[in-house]
């Protein structure tokens, strides 16, 4: 490859919760645009290492694997002092670890609220806190939230995901601003669904809540919510994130950006 289909050589990437499923999908494209990789998530650590040496070998990229708990502030900092050492400074950050549970509000199980809004919303802030020093030293930089259709729509017995995520497309909005004349964008993409081992686990749960089949949900809960009636692929997003990574996109900030069949058109 030469370097002009490799834009992203001599520059690191760092996308959180990229042991499975869209994450995952994200460090595959990041790496063959020539990123150097830092993975984060959990996992079988056997597995893991066979994601990272395949991922390294394939596009000839650094990567590295950092277990950091984002639900942990002093893990995400260790996290990013070993980046600085090893890579000098995070340029493209891919704030996508995340978690659901579904209940009725009153019955939503405390620890879990604490748990989603940690993970999914509180992890962006202190890895873009971390992130951004380095970016504005450089005078470039791309924040990617992977946020979803429920950023800008609710659904029932989501009440902890909808508030992270709604809170996710503020943040966004917030620190596009704040660096907006640094060279660093901002941006929050919004899948709807996507089958991932996030969604196969919800699926029971959702069933339950609603006293339904699988089959049911699947069929009258999921996908009745996306006019394509079809799941969004993870190539999908992780192409559109990789394009926000490139310099035709560099007057996208701020943005918060569908990429669901349809689904919040309605
Ligand atoms: P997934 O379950 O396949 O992957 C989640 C990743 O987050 C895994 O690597 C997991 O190890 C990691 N993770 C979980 N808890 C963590 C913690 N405490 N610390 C560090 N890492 C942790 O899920 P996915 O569907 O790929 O979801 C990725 C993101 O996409 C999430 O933010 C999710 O909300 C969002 N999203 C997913 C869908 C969908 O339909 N799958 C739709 C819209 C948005």
């Amino acid at each position: 490859m030469t370097t002009s289909n490799r834009p992203l050589s001599g520059k690191t990437a760092l996308i959180t919760g990229s042991t499975s499923g869209i994450g995952q999908g994200i460090s595959e494209r990041l790496a063959a645009l020539g990123a150097s990789v830092v993975l984060n998530g959990m996992g079988e650590p056997a597995a893991i290492e066979a994601q990272r040496a395949s991922l390294a070998a394939r596009c000839g990229v650094k990567v590295t694997h950092d277990p950091a708990d984002m639900t942990r502030p002093d893990q995400i900092e260790a996290m990013f002092a070993k980046a600085a050492a090893e890579f000098g400074r995070i340029d493209v950050l891919v704030n996508n670890a995340g978690i659901q549970h579904v209940a009725p509000v009153d019955e939503f199980p405390v620890d879990k609220w604490n748990a989603i809004i940690a993970i999914n919303l509180t992890s962006a802030f202190h890895c873009i806190r971390l992130a951004l020093p380095g970016m504005k030293q450089a005078g470039w930089g791309r924040v990617i939230n992977i946020a979803s259709a429920h950023a800008l729509v609710a659904s029932p017995y989501k009440s902890a995901y909808v508030a992270a995520k709604h809170g996710i497309a503020g943040l966004t909005k917030t620190v596009a601003l704040e660096v907006a004349q640094q060279g660093i964008t901002v941006n929050a993409v919004c899948p709807g669904y996507v089958r991932t081992p996030l969604v196969e686990r919800q699926i029971p749960d959702t069933a339950k809540a609603r006293g339904i089949t699988e089959e049911q949900v699947v069929r009258d809960v999921l996908l009745a919510a996306q006019p394509t009636k079809r799941f969004v692929g993870i190539d999908q997003v992780a192409a559109y994130c990789s394009f926000l990574c490139g310099e035709d996109a560099a007057s996208i900030t701020g943005a918060i950006l569908s990429v669901d069949g349809g689904w919040t058109a309605q």
